[in-house]
């Protein structure tokens, strides 16, 4: 064992750099996809404060978050696994049905009477019009009919400023709760989620939508990125009608949730805000747009894959896959994919004709398993560390918040004696969020126990 004075010492200022975790274990959950009772699995933990470095780290493992609960699907013990999927923003080409959306909206606030006058006021040179019609900007098509850069020049006929039938406006703020935007939310879960929004209350919304990651403000001097969690909100007519939840890491920028007034539902908001949030990742230089997860069996999930260049998460390797005409394929056929493992399986195959069949006996076994008693360590749960690499990790050192205070591991009554691999002892807990957080976060964050 390292002796103590080895270790980082646990300051105040090293405790504001720590992200903090609480272990809540593996759990089976009903699905709310195919409505399975017991269907999900996944393991969990909470926590009220991550710095979005280490939240980027854990998206990129798997990992995603639901308010102020994290959690790691095992997408093989899953009935609709949950894919990460993420889009490299720099390539995004809009599709068709996607430029049509945003033209429409464009048209609706503008206004037939402004877009008329305006034409005849500011008329287009030939090769405007002809590179308008050839060419698709994002960022124009989503900033142009803000009302900060909308056009406004003095009619004539009336002698004041030409306006548009809208003032449309979209700021970025805090995600700090406000009646506002709670109201807005229960409209929205009622209409289009036809909830009984009588189980909402304020501190649920609150702890669901607007108690995200730790947040810095933009600073041009260094070229800081904005970062932490953040509402987009939409105003129209000074009224809000939209808010998109995100979640800024220092590479890319998570779409979290989005509400918007059912009112303007046929206006396919979907889609505005995706193309919204990737010219803001293209703009403020983030490279890659994540759409939340990817279930391939869930219809309506569908259309994320139309945003594209899209890359999807393999749950075992942890390295990115074209989301293409191979990987559908390969999901329309079975529900757990992962190319890396296919890819070993056909290596050995060549090699020995059994493999096949000893996969088969493995996976029967492994089926009979009743995963919530046994030690997340005999699951084989993809992307999750196993027995000996948590143990080079020495957990000894990992901090511990009891009671405000930061210790370290090896400071709790009976820690050496206590195994690894025993899901009922504090070090087996300990071991089990250590292996799904990976050891980049467990190096940066601290642990909170009896709290
Ligand atoms: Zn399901």
């Amino acid at each position: 064992m390292e002796p103590s004075d080895a270790r980082e010492p646990i300051d105040a200022e090293r405790g504001r750099q720590l992200s903090l975790f609480r272990p809540l274990g593996y759990q089976r959950n009903s699905c709310g996809y195919c409505k399975s009772k017991d269907g999900s699995a996944s393991y969990y933990a909470s926590s009220l404060s991550v710095r979005p470095a280490h939240y980027e780290e854990l998206v990129n493992r798997g990992w995603r978050r639901s308010g102020t609960l994290y959690y790691k699907q095992n997408l093989r013990r899953s009935c609709c696994p949950h894919y990460t999927m993420r889009l490299e923003v720099s390539a995004y080409k809009p599709r068709r049905d996607q430029r049509k959306a945003i033209n429409r909206w464009n048209k609706f606030i503008l206004g037939p009477e402004y877009i008329r006058r305006v034409a005849y006021l500011c008329p287009k040179t030939r090769e405007e019009k002809k590179s308008r019609k050839c060419n698709f900007d994002l960022l124009s098509a989503v900033h142009g009919v803000e009302y900060s850069n909308v056009k406004r020049p003095v009619d004539p006929k009336t002698k004041r400023p030409l306006e548009p039938a809208h003032r449309f406006e979209v700021n970025i703020e805090g995600d700090a709760v406000s009646q506002a935007k709670f109201d807005l939310f229960l409209k929205y879960q009622t209409k289009i989620h036809k909830e009984d929004v009588s189980k909402w209350q304020t501190k649920d919304f609150k702890r669901f939508l607007c108690s995200g990651l730790k947040r810095t403000e933009p600073n041009a001097t260094d070229g800081q990125r904005r970062l932490g969690s953040w509402h987009q909100c939409y105003r129209l007519d000074g009224k809000l009608i939209a808010v998109a939840v995100l979640d800024m890491m220092p590479n890319g920028v998570s779409s979290v949730y989005i509400f918007y007034d059912p009112d303007y539902e046929h206006w396919e908001f979907g889609k505005l805000s995706a193309m919204r949030e990737i010219a803001l990742a293209v703009e403020d230089g983030y490279q890659y747009y994540y759409m939340g997860y990817y279930i391939h069996s869930c219809q309506k999930m569908r259309y994320k894959g139309s945003f594209r260049p899209q890359y999807i998460l393999d749950p075992e390797s942890q390295t990115w896959d074209p989301l293409d005409g191979a990987l559908t394929k390969a999901l329309d056929a079975k529900p757990y994919v992962s190319l890396s493992q296919d890819r070993q399986c056909a290596d050995t195959t060549k090699s020995s004709a059994s493999a096949d069949t000893e996969t088969e006996t493995e996976t029967e076994a492994e089926a009979e398993i009743n995963d919530v008693e046994v030690s997340l360590f005999d699951l084989h749960m993809p992307g999750v560390l196993t027995v000996d690499e948590v143990k080079r990790l020495n957990l000894e050192n990992w901090a511990l918040l009891v009671h405000g205070s930061f210790l370290h591991m090896d400071d709790l009554v009976g820690w050496e004696k206590m195994r690894v691999d025993d899901p009922q002892s504090v070090k087996g807990i300990i071991a089990e969020l250590a292996a799904t957080l990976g050891p980049v976060v467990v190096r940066n964050s601290a642990v909170v126990l009896f709290d």
